[in-house]
């Protein structure tokens, strides 16, 4: 079945019990064992739950992996997965990766003797220098965030396997609807399901995918280990928002286009970072990996962070904040929000300058957020 039938029927579409139309939320912590020695699917919550389950098949299923596993927000899935390491072992991770993956990576993971090397992914070389005996992972992101770079995440498997190495990927920015990492050879998928896959900007929810059903199984172990599972309220959430991820996605990454066209237009606009745009030097990469660029856009201010930062007061339409993948357009200003921990000098050594904002589309109608933004732009 193709990806938009898949994403309303996939996993488990209807209550096996009643025929529902929604899989109910089963608000339990336990289950009835009337006779202990006959194994039955459901004991208790932190292991399995009907709801939780729901979702894992589906994301497993649009990922095309043998296993999904659902957790509390996208770090605690992120941070399961770090689990599956040992102390003294060796991460190559993409310098540009989330803020708070990097900031487990280094505070907790860190105190744990987790050691990693951050590297400019879009180059294939800075990966392979950085592979040492103890090397056990390689963890990247495609497009990057906020800059939107461009990582080749077939050759980066390929590497990776080479070396005997576990490729592991955040597919927040694309997800499954535009592009699917697994299929590129990919060990393991991670997401912030709180961005485009919940959708509405209502929820905190984290899923990771397994290739292979012996590291789903690992995966599995440690999730029930660990414990940072999704409760059944937020399992039936993000289930829903995903019912509407292909047409939402699809309508969003259209608009981004517009409005990254549109921004390239205006004189108070330095750089827009897009990954269709013709001028994107990861531009053809990206369309033989993905389809489509997304639904979010960086652009840097002429007027640096002064600019910015009126810009963000200044725009009525558009939610000032962190976050993306809202049904609403959410402006975010990295140097104060997802990049507010990293030095100054850094930031800008990574091109994270003070005049940079991010946006992400929204559904509204591109007319009026362009019209926002005019408005914003030329305000005194
Ligand atoms: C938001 C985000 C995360 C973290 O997800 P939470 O649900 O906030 O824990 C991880 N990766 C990316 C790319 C994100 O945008």
């Amino acid at each position: 079945m193709k990806l938009a039938t898949r994403l309303l029927h996939a996993g488990r579409d209807r209550d096996p019990y009643t025929g529902a139309s929604s899989v109910p939320i089963y608000q339990c912590s336990t289950f009835a064992q009337k006779d202990p020695e006959q194994r039955q699917p459901y004991d208790y919550s932190r292991s399995d739950n009907p709801t939780r389950e729901a979702l894992e098949l589906a994301i497993a299923d649009l990922e095309g992996g043998a296993r999904g596993l659902a957790f509390a927000s996208g770090m605690a899935a992120t941070s399961t997965v770090l689990l599956l390491f040992k102390p003294g072992d060796h991460i190559i991770a993409g310098e540009d990766i989330y803020g708070g993956t990097y900031r487990v990576l280094t505070t907790v993971f860190k105190q744990w003797q987790l050691d990693v090397t951050f590297v400019d992914t879009t180059d294939i070389e800075n990966i392979r220098r950085a592979i040492k005996p103890t090397t056990r992972a390689v963890f990247v992101e495609s497009p990057s965030n906020p800059l939107l770079k461009i990582t080749d995440l077939a050759t980066v498997a390929k590497l990776a396997h080479e070396h005997k190495l576990l490729a592991i990927t955040d597919n927040t920015f694309m997800t499954p609807a535009a592009q699917r990492p697994l299929e590129l050879g990919f060990d393991i998928v991670v997401h912030s399901a709180t961005k485009f896959i919940g959708g509405h900007s209502d929820l905190i929810a984290g899923l990771a995918v397994t290739r292979d059903e012996t590291l789903g199984k690992r995966l599995k172990s440690l999730q029930n280990s660990f414990g940072a599972i999704l409760g059944p309220q937020d399992a039936w959430l993000t289930l829903r928002g995903l019912k509407t991820l292909g047409v939402r996605f699809a309508a969003q990454q259209q608009a981004a286009e517009r409005v990254a066209q549109w921004l390239q237009t205006r004189s108070e606009v330095k750089q827009v970072f897009y990954p269709t745009l013709p001028n994107h030097p990861g531009h053809e990469l990206h369309l033989r990996q993905a389809a489509g660029g997304g639904a979010v856009v960086s652009f840097e201010l002429a007027g640096g962070g002064a600019a910015a930062k009126a810009l963000l007061k200044r725009v009525e339409l558009m939610l000032p904040a962190v976050s993306l993948g809202g049904v609403e357009s959410i402006l975010s200003y990295p140097p104060m929000m997802s990049h507010a921990a990293m030095p100054r000098s850094e930031r800008l050594a990574r091109g994270i300058t003070d005049g940079l904002l991010r946006l992400s589309v929204g559904l509204e109608d591109v007319d009026d957020l362009t019209t926002d933004l005019a408005r914003a732009l030329t305000a005194d």
